[in-house]
């Protein structure tokens, strides 16, 4: 291997920059020439291409999002994008590939090597932190952060006006960011996807906490919960039963994926940086590196894409006790 490409794809991480840095600065400490690729595989269909070398990425480890840019590439999906992709990575003498992102990107990845024999490796990427054989996604110990800090201010006013918050936080279909920054800012309540708990209950736990005498309520809502009501008729469901409450909805958005990385994840990336490339240069292929038991290791990106969930359900025992 002489020569590696990198990208990023799929929802923005912080944490991204820091892993391209160190994927380019270990090939740098090797001796092997690093391709930047822009916006993810839409730039490998169009050789949106940029040479990188160690002093290329300075200024980059403590920047949130990606300075390659992500995207969707619809093309990709498509044999024909794949094998232009192939050929753009074949003018430019590339030999192996790195791509940061989420289980979607490692599909692709995967795809890629199956039609074309080619090296690649998966750094997981995203504030999710929805894949399989890692116990932390890039980004996601940020995104938790950045989340309980928002909460902690609308604490603030909650209890300033005895009101009732129904907080929604990002995830999509995993409840990872919803229970942590839920247990980590003292919710009321805390609904996830992995959990179908019906809206009488929770309408029970709300008017149990009044009754025991919580004047002010957090309740976390992750994104993709299944009460099958969006956060709006939420709130309005519990309104409608209890129009003395004062109940306000803030939806945190994408203010959970920016910002500057947390200082675990640019060790993180750094980490995960060296890994894929030096497992790409033992001759392996197809693998996810990880980290488990703050041990870096690899998964087959295979099993990374179909292992399911990882939620680790002790932690809704937890929540409930600390609600009591
Ligand atoms: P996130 O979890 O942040 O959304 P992701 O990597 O899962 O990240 P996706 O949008 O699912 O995000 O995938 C990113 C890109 O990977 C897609 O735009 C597409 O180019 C490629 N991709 C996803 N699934 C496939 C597939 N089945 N075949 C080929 N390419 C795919």
């Amino acid at each position: 291997i002489k020569k590696i490409a990198v990208l990023t794809s799929g929802g923005d991480a912080p944490g991204m920059n820091a892993a391209i840095r160190a994927v380019v600065r270990t090939c740098a400490y090797h001796n092997i020439a690093v391709l930047g690729v822009y916006r993810g595989y839409q730039g490998m269909i169009e050789a949106d291409f940029v040479e990188l070398n160690a002093r290329s990425v300075r200024d980059t480890i403590n920047k949130g999002g990606t300075f390659l840019k992500s995207a969707r590439s619809k093309d990709f999906r498509t044999k024909e994008g794949r094998q232009k992709a192939y050929e753009n990575l074949k003018k430019h003498n590339v030999d192996a590939l790195v791509v940061i992102g989420g289980d979607g990107s490692f599909t692709g990845a995967l795809l890629f090597n199956q039609e074309h024999n080619f090296p690649v490796m998966g750094i997981p990427g995203t504030i999710d932190n929805d894949i399989y054989g890692t116990s932390h996604t890039l980004g996601y110990d940020t995104a938790l952060n950045t989340a309980v800090e928002a909460i902690d201010k609308i604490r603030d006013t909650a209890s300033s006006h005895n009101r009732m918050f129904f907080i929604e936080v990002m995830g999509r279909d995993a409840g990872f960011i919803a229970l942590n920054t839920g247990i980590g800012g003292g919710a009321e309540r805390i609904l996830i996807p992995e959990e179908d708990t019906p809206i009488e209950e929770l309408l029970q736990d709300i008017e149990e906490g009044h009754a025991k005498g919580k004047t002010s309520n957090i309740i976390v809502v992750a994104e993709g919960d299944k009460t099958g009501k969006n956060i709006f008729e939420l709130k309005d469901y519990v309104e409608k039963k209890h129009p003395e409450y004062d109940i306000r909805v803030a939806i945190l958005g994408h203010m959970q994926r920016g910002g500057a990385p947390s200082c675990y994840d640019r060790v993180l990336a750094s980490r995960m940086g060296v890994k894929a490339v030096e497992t790409l240069l033992e001759g392996k292929s197809n693998f996810m590196v990880g980290i488990n038991n703050d041990k870096i290791d690899l998964t087959p990106l295979e099993k990374a894409i179909k292992g399911g969930s990882k939620l680790d359900m002790e932690l809704v025992r937890v929540a409930e006790i600390m609600s009591v």
